[in-house]
């Protein structure tokens, strides 16, 4: 009898030192694959929590405008943001309604991000994937000339994307890459729904607004205002006016009142690269288009 109340004592105690050691043992293992997690761009700083009415703002298409009009608004407010750079269409020699790379160098000598948009605006499909290397590099050499970083984001041209790109752009240092608020939602409203991070690949980060002409200042809210704790909105302009493109173009006025809502509500305006400090770039769902779907059927069962 007392050797076997010895044996399970003994192993009692077994079990317990077992658990003793794995308390201690797995937050240390926790915080290493956190921090393994968190990427070159943010190492050793642990990821802080999303706070609410957290921006990302955005503008495409490397237009004039940006920089006559949205830069001093936005240096006003102190907000941040990101263009995302182009030399397609007429860029290199209509310079009325295009950026010069003097400007570009500018805004990122301001402090605002220089995002790469593909030298030609190519649309990246599976048929055109291929020339996405060339297509990043065209960017990339133009910023190194104009002692800009490498740019560590992406927006992907005419609402276009495929998964099969993902590798190339993890190969020119991508961190994170903005789409349209399409294909959940059509692209001709402008609308879009705030990020869901873990969720939504870091490749394909939905727009929550893409700002259109006929857009009012309540559809800009709309958009804005799903900035929860947890969920940034990432909100897309093209120029403040766009007179090459049209059909995305915000009257200055407008896109000046949609900046004061921002900063009369107390919004923290950024750059898509500061994500990275909320928001891991190498934490892959593993099934990057099932969010997607996911939002598909609710939307179809309860359209907005
Ligand atoms: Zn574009």
């Amino acid at each position: 009898m007392f050797t076997l109340k010895l044996a399970t004592n003994s192993s009692g105690a077994r079990a317990g030192i077992f658990i003793l050691l794995l308390t201690i043992i797995l937050p240390f293992h926790q915080a290493y694959s956190a921090r393994a997690a968190a990427g070159a761009g943010n190492a050793n700083k642990p990821l802080e929590p999303i706070p609410a009415k957290l921006v990302v703002l955005t503008f495409d298409d490397s237009v004039r405008s940006h920089f006559d009009i949205a830069r001093p608004i936005l240096k006003k407010h102190g907000f941040s943001a990101t263009f995302f750079i182009t030399e397609g269409w007429d860029f290199r020699t209509n310079k009325q309604h295009y950026l010069s790379w003097k400007q570009i160098a500018q805004l990122h000598r301001d402090g605002f991000e220089i995002g790469n948009h593909t030298r030609d605006h190519l649309a990246i499909r599976d048929e055109t994937v291929a020339r996405l290397d060339e297509q990043l590099a065209g960017i990339e050499t133009r910023c190194r000339e104009h002692g800009i970083p490498s740019p560590i984001t992406f927006a992907w041209p005419g609402n276009a994307f495929t998964t099969n790109a993902f590798d190339i752009l993890r190969r020119h240092g991508i961190q994170f890459a903005r789409r349209g608020g399409a294909p959940e939602f059509p692209y001709e409203l402008g609308r879009g729904i705030a990020m869901e991070p873990g969720r939504d690949h870091p490749l394909l980060l939905p727009s929550a607004g893409d700002a259109r002409p006929f857009w009012k200042l309540k559809d800009f809210v709309l958009a804005a205002s799903q900035a929860k704790a947890g969920r940034p909105a990432i909100l897309q302009f093209h120029g403040v006016p766009d007179i090459a493109h049209p059909w995305v173009s915000s009257m200055k006025e407008k896109f000046a009142a949609y900046m004061q809502y921002l900063a009369d509500h107390d919004y923290q305006v950024i750059a898509l690269r500061d994500l990275g400090r909320y928001v891991s770039p190498n934490v892959e769902p593993a099934d990057s288009m099932a969010i997607i779907r996911t939002r598909q059927i609710r939307l179809k069962a309860d359209p907005p």
